[in-house]
């Protein structure tokens, strides 16, 4: 399989790790509110990568982590003016009046709901930062020990950035374009670090403080960054084969990371990094802050199927960004439920017709070129040479890699009279009374019905 490397600028073979894997690593949620569908585009992209390494026969190992602390308001958006930022899973434990380890499980549960809800297959392991305390104070105090990191005169400690001379080179930036107050100097609470590009690897704290920890530098919790590190050198010793997430993580996120593990390892820790695009809402970036985010749950609630949206998904590649709509949303819609309907009457018997799957699972293996694949099967679909029954066993084949529940029965809802039309055409065909019974055929099919006779008795359609 090949990916675009965010960091070389090109298009890669994965290389799996001396055990043979390929090991991956994809940052998680920050349980705080429920995920929107641009982080579950974020999620499914580790999910296509999967089922496409499965049908090339190689395996994987994949680890998502859970971040329930550390994770700091301190996206310029929603920064009060002259409030230092705040944990994200203590601001909303405030506002909802509740414990933080309750809210930040309630919403692990949700997102792990949604997880389902999109076909997207499990984690070995969602390791949390608050159950990994100790893998994050191991790896600080290794990098003291290294010269990479020391105790602020505020009692935080922070990453020296300039111990590492390549930083910057996965969103090209370079330390001396990184000009002071930038993002850097937003954050008062890191006062007591020694360069401004420096960041805080753990925060010194009020022992009052709900989350914080005994440590040997004192009371505090973890920052971010330092999060990931801990738990991708723990899982992965020998190096991570590919690094996911969303483009929005390439900086600082994922150069602080790359800063940290590879001084740590003296390697290049991660042998490449894939980023996903963003998913817009109606033209505007999704964002709890202006208002526009769209969950799982508002497709439940206007009768979509959460399917519908995987599939717009595959639709569209994911390096470039997506406008979701609403109407694009239903087209969508309308392609699974045709899918879905032609699978369940397209008889019981084919061939799997293996040109096709290796077309498609080439396009997938190429960078997830999903837009072409998808293009390749309605092809298929259109194409009158081909058996149904060879079309049905194909379009299920496909499905290991798809995730589309293609064999699912739609329920569609038919009129009393429908119904009622139906079970008198099936007493007809018991009666052996043919005129009767295509009667009612003819009469079904003008109010677009489409019933058609196999062994197993009459099944219908939507015209
Ligand atoms: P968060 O829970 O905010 O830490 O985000 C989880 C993941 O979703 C990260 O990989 C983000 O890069 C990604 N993400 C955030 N917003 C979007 C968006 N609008 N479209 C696609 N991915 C996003
Ligand atoms: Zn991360």
């Amino acid at each position: 399989m090949r990916l675009y490397d965010t960091k070389e600028e090109r298009k890669r073979e994965v290389t799996p790790s001396s055990a043979g894997t390929i090991d991956i690593y994809c940052c998680g949620p920050t349980v705080y509110r429920f995920a929107h569908v641009g982080n579950m585009r974020t999620f499914l992209l580790g999910d296509l990568v999967r089922r496409t390494l499965r049908a090339e026969g190689l395996r994987y190992r994949y680890i998502q982590n859970i971040t329930d602390v550390g994770h700091l308001n301190d996206d310029v958006n929603i920064e009060v003016a002259g409030d230092s930022p705040e944990d994200k899973i203590l601001a909303q434990a405030k506002l909802e009046q509740k414990d933080p380890f309750e809210i930040a499980r309630f919403y692990e549960e949700a997102f792990h709901r949604d997880l389902r809800a999109l076909n997207i297959m499990p984690a070995d392991a969602y390791p949390k930062a608050s159950e990994s305390i100790s893998l994050i104070t191991d790896l600080i105090a290794q990098l003291i020990y290294i010269g990479a990191a020391y105790q602020g005169n505020d009692g935080s400690l922070y990453f020296a950035v300039r111990s590492f001379k390549d930083y910057g080179a996965i969103s090209n930036n370079s330390l001396d374009q990184l000009r002071a107050g930038h993002r850097f100097d937003l954050n008062a609470e890191e006062s007591g670090k020694r360069f401004h590009a420096d960041w805080a690897l753990w925060k010194a704290a009020d022992a009052n403080r709900q989350m914080t920890w005994q440590t040997p530098w004192g009371v505090g919790f973890p920052g971010w960054h330092i999060e990931c590190s801990a738990m991708s050198l723990h899982y992965f010793p020998n190096g991570v084969s590919l690094h996911l997430g969303g483009i929005d993580l390439r900086f600082p996120h994922h150069e602080n990371e790359r800063a940290q593990s590879n001084v740590a390892t003296n390697s290049e820790f991660v042998r490449q990094w894939v980023h996903g695009e963003h998913l817009l809402f109606e033209g505007r970036k999704m964002a709890k802050s202006s208002g526009n985010v769209l969950h799982i749950s508002d497709l439940n609630e206007r009768g979509i199927d959460p399917l519908a949206l995987r599939l717009l998904f595959l639709e569209n590649h994911y390096r470039t960004q997506i406008n979701l709509t609403w109407a694009g949303i239903e087209a969508a819609q309308s392609t699974l439920k045709r899918w879905r309907m032609k699978i369940a009457t397209w008889g019981t018997s084919g061939e799997i017709r293996q040109k096709i799957v290796e077309e498609v699972q080439g396009f997938f293996s190429d960078d997830l070129e999903t837009p072409s694949a998808m293009l390749a099967l309605r092809k298929f679909e259109r194409d009158e040479s081909i058996p149904d029954g060879d079309k049905r066993a194909t379009f299920i084949a496909l499905d290991e890699l798809l995730g589309l529940e293609l064999t699912k029965r739609e329920e569609v809802e038919i009129s009393e009279e429908i119904e009622e039309l139906l079970k008198e055409r099936a007493s007809a065909r018991s009666a052996r009374n043919w005129g009767r019974s295509d009667e009612l055929r003819d009469l079904l099919a003008q109010k677009g019905i489409r019933v058609s006779d196999g062994p197993t008795g009459q099944s219908w359609e939507l015209n």
